[in-house]
C-alpha cells in the first residue's frame, strides 16, 4: 500500500513502484481518491495532472524527473520546468506548448467551438471575457484554429493508443451530407463593394461514419467533398485502426458505396445493408448520432473556410460525443466509458481534464506528441 501523501510528491524521491514502463492504467491514475487534489490544482493555475505524474518524454520514466527552473511567459506567469536526469534534458509537461494562455481560454475555445461558433465570433468571446476578468489576453482567429487542431491531435493519439476492453459484435456505417460554404471572412469585409459577394457558393461535403452498436462509439469519421466508396473505405481502416478489433457484421442502408468500400477491406464480414423501406430502424443508431452532431456544431448553414476546417470541428464534436457527453440511454455514461477506456471521466469533466490526461498518458507510454 502507497501512502498517498507520498504518492503527491514523487518527483524528487524515485519510487520503485511507478517506474514508466508500468502499463496497467489502473495504478496510473486513481480518479476517485486524487479528484479533489486534481481539482485544487486545476483551479490554482497548477499543470500537473492528478497525483502529480510528470513523465520524461524521452524514456517515459518518472523517478529520474527532477524541477529545473521555471519559464515565464507572458500570459500566464511562471511555468515550471522539469528534466530527466536519465537523459539529460529539459521539457514542460504542458499539451498546449507555445500558446501560453490561461486555463479557461481552452475551455472556453473548445467549448464554443463544439456549440458551433465561428472561430472569429470565439476570439471575439474570449477578448471581451479578457476584459471582463481584467486579464491580459488578447487572441486572434488563427490562435482558435491553433488550440482546436492541438486538441484534435492529442485526443487522436490518445484514442489510437489508449486500450479498451470491450468489443461491439456490430458496427454500423451511415453517411449524411453536410452543406457549407467556403464564403470567409475577407468576403464579409468586401460585402458591401459589389452585389454578386453577397452570393454564396454552397457545396455539399459528405461526412462517413462507424458506430459501434452497442456502446454508440464513433470510431471513424471521414469528410469528402465526392460522395464515393472509398469514403466508406477509409472510414472502415480509421475504425479498425481505433477499436483494434475486427467487427462480426457491419450493417448500413442501401447504398451501395458502403457494400463496396466494407468489403475492399473486412472481406470475410457479413455486410446487411438494407434500404429504409425495408428496415426502418436498421441503422438507428447512426442516425441519431447524426442528429447529435447537427444539433452541435455542425448546424444546417454553417460557414467553413474550407473542408479541412469543417473537419476539425466535426472531429472536436466526435471527440465531445465519445469522451465527455453523458449519454441517457448509457446510464448518464460517455460512449468511451462504455467502451471500457480507462480515463478519469466524471460529471462535468472539462477539456483540459481530458486533454491533459491523454497528454500524461502519452509521455508514460513514449508515445509523446
Ligand atoms: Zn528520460
Amino acid at each position: 500500500m502507497v501512502d498517498n501523501k507520498h504518492r503527491r510528491k514523487p518527483r524528487r524521491t524515485p519510487k520503485k513502484e511507478a517506474h514508466g514502463r508500468n502499463t496497467s492504467l489502473s495504478n496510473f491514475v486513481n480518479p476517485e481518491e486524487d479528484y479533489a487534489s486534481e481539482k485544487k490544482s486545476y483551479e490554482s493555475g497548477a499543470i500537473d495532472f492528478a497525483d502529480g505524474s510528470v513523465f520524461c518524454p524521452k524514456c517515459g520514466r518518472q523517478d529520474e524527473v527532477i524541477e529545473r527552473g521555471v519559464r515565464k511567459t507572458k500570459f500566464r506567469g511562471d511555468i515550471q520546468r522539469y528534466g530527466c536526469k536519465r537523459c539529460r534534458i529539459r521539457f514542460l509537461n504542458e499539451p498546449f506548448a507555445h500558446t501560453w494562455f490561461p486555463d479557461w481560454v481552452y475551455e472556453r475555445v473548445l467549448e464554443d467551438a463544439v456549440n458551433g461558433l465561428k472561430d472569429s465570433q470565439i476570439a471575439k468571446n474570449v477578448n471581451s471575457e479578457a476584459i471582463r476578468r481584467k486579464e491580459n489576453v488578447k487572441i486572434s482567429s488563427k490562435t482558435v484554429i491553433n488550440i482546436k487542431e492541438r486538441a484534435v491531435e492529442i485526443l487522436w493519439e490518445f484514442e489510437l493508443r489508449a486500450p479498451r476492453k470491450e468489443k461491439a459484435a456490430v458496427w454500423q456505417i451511415d453517411d449524411t451530407p453536410q452543406p457549407y460554404s467556403k464564403k470567409n471572412e475577407i468576403d464579409q469585409k468586401t460585402r458591401n463593394d459589389s452585389a454578386d459577394s453577397k452570393k454564396e457558393e454552397w457545396r455539399f461535403a459528405w461526412i462517413t461514419n462507424v458506430l459501434e452498436e452497442d456502446d454508440r462509439y464513433c470510431l471513424a469519421q471521414v469528410t469528402s467533398e465526392d460522395r464515393i466508396a472509398t469514403n466508406s473505405e477509409s472510414a472502415i481502416r480509421l475504425a479498425l485502426l481505433r477499436a483494434k478489433y475486427g467487427p462480426q457484421l457491419v450493417k448500413c442502408d442501401g447504398y451501395k458505396g458502403h457494400v463496396k468500400g466494407v468489403k475492399a477491406v473486412l472481406k470475410h464480414v457479413e455486410v446487411d445493408s438494407r434500404t429504409k423501406k425495408e428496415d426502418y430502424g436498421h441503422i438507428n443508431r447512426i442516425e441519431r448520432y447524426h442528429q447529435t452532431i447537427r444539433s452541435l456544431a455542425l448546424k444546417k448553414r454553417r460557414h467553413f473556410r474550407s473542408i479541412q476546417s469543417l473537419n476539425i470541428t466535426a472531429e472536436l464534436v466526435r471527440l465531445y460525443y465519445n469522451f465527455m457527453r453523458p449519454h441517457k440511454s448509457l446510464n448518464g455514461m460517455p460512449p468511451a466509458k462504455k467502451a471500457g477506456i480507462e480515463y478519469p471521466y466524471h460529471e462535468g469533466l472539462t477539456w483540459l481534464e481530458l486533454i491533459r490526461f491523454a497528454f500524461v498518458f502519452l509521455r508514460k507510454q513514449r508515445n509523446s506528441i
